[in-house]
């Protein structure tokens, strides 16, 4: 957090992560962020639900650079992109995503796993509308959701994805601002949704110890030459996005008319986990069928029932919860008011049960 009564913090040796204690007492809480986290210490936790995204493209608005980080804002003055599900109580609005990175692909991420440094860490952070605003609700232990996305090194060439380094480039140091409109952050996650959870805190000053955090399992891909894919969804067709390692190690965190500074490994390193547990939900199986009529008279072992949009949206990853089947069946009736509602869109049912189908 930067401004009036903030006093200046950074990731030097002189103003980091060691030092942010002095200023901002809550570094040293019990409950801070990030940690490491270990198989031997997660138990799996049946009740835990699958978590679920809303976001509404026309949220996104623009992406700047902080000095600290690149960050894309999105408007959360209603219920607009919202997270639930998963371990969260309700609703939680989405406000803006951001990344920690390293100054070499083996380092960069904040959370660890299994002694894993991923290159980088991108973060999603939600607040609950139960509050007045967001500076109201990160003042409470159960004010913000932050979804966790590790960004894994590997071969994932995209090369029609141009956008982001326009963007980049218009961010290039401290205090740029860009528009960026049009973004459904969602077709960054992953395939699966396993995440592990635990409540934490800020990564960054003043550490409020305020989060839930979700953290995906499974890394995206980014490389150190190619591309990651940002995808854009656009009124007029699929538009792509992309970044790529290198190209947030361009950024800088002096402004414009200073000597030239990296902005390179913006990162806390993992903070003592005192008796905090991980819990993690693992959603291994996941059946598919292949229209809505399948669905009829179906009574599954399966909890969770997704309507999978994917193919009408160019196999963008996009997935609405309708409910689950333990609740109620589907009938003709119900099948024909559905598939109505929905125009023929759905392409495939998606059925997900939360056993426990590998190692945790
Ligand atoms: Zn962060």
């Amino acid at each position: 957090m930067i401004g009036p009564g903030f006093p200046p913090w950074g990731y030097d040796s002189d103003n980091g992560p060691d030092q942010w204690h002095k200023d901002y007492p809550n570094a040293k809480g019990r409950h801070q962020s990030p940690i490491e986290i270990n198989n031997k210490d997660v138990h799996y936790d049946s009740s835990l639900l699958p978590w679920f995204a809303s976001y509404d493209p026309g949220a996104a608005k623009t992406i700047l650079n902080n000095g600290k980080t690149c960050r894309v804002v999105f408007d959360d003055s209603f219920d607009r992109s919202v997270l639930r599900g998963g371990p969260l109580p309700g609703v939680f609005r989405l406000r803006q995503l951001h990344f920690h990175w390293g100054s070499s692909d083996d380092h960069g991420s904040e959370h660890v796993v299994n002694g894993v440094r991923y290159a980088g860490e991108l973060h999603m952070l939600h607040w609950n509308p139960k509050y007045s605003n967001y500076l109201d609700a990160r003042r409470r232990t159960d004010g913000v959701a932050a979804l966790a996305i590790f960004l894994q090194v590997g071969e994932t060439p995209k090369p029609e994805m141009k956008r982001i380094l326009e963007e980049i480039n218009a961010i290039k140091t401290k205090g740029k601002e860009a528009p960026f409109p049009n973004f459904d952050p969602s077709i960054l996650f992953p395939k699966s949704h396993d995440y592990w959870t635990y409540h934490g805190s800020f990564t960054t000053p003043p550490c409020e110890e305020c989060i839930t955090w979700i953290i995906l399992r499974e890394p995206i891909i980014v490389s150190s030459d190619q591309w990651i894919a940002w995808m854009l969804l656009q009124p007029d067709g699929n538009r792509i996005l992309a970044t790529r390692m290198a190209k947030l190690r361009s950024l800088s965190k002096n402004a414009e008319n200073e000597p030239d500074r990296p902005l390179v490994d913006n990162w806390r390193p993992t903070q003592p986990r005192y008796f905090r547990m991980g819990k993690s939900c693992l959603a291994n199986s996941m059946k598919f069928c292949n229209g809505m009529s399948d669905l009829v008279g179906e009574e599954s072992a399966a909890d969770t029932v997704y309507l999978d949009f994917s193919e009408a949206l160019d196999n963008v990853p996009h997935k609405i919860l309708v409910g689950k089947l333990l609740i109620y069946r589907l009938d003709e009736q119900a099948l024909r008011w559905t598939e109505n509602w929905l125009n023929g869109q759905v392409q495939r049912v998606v059925f997900r049960s939360m056993e426990p189908t590998g190692s945790q």
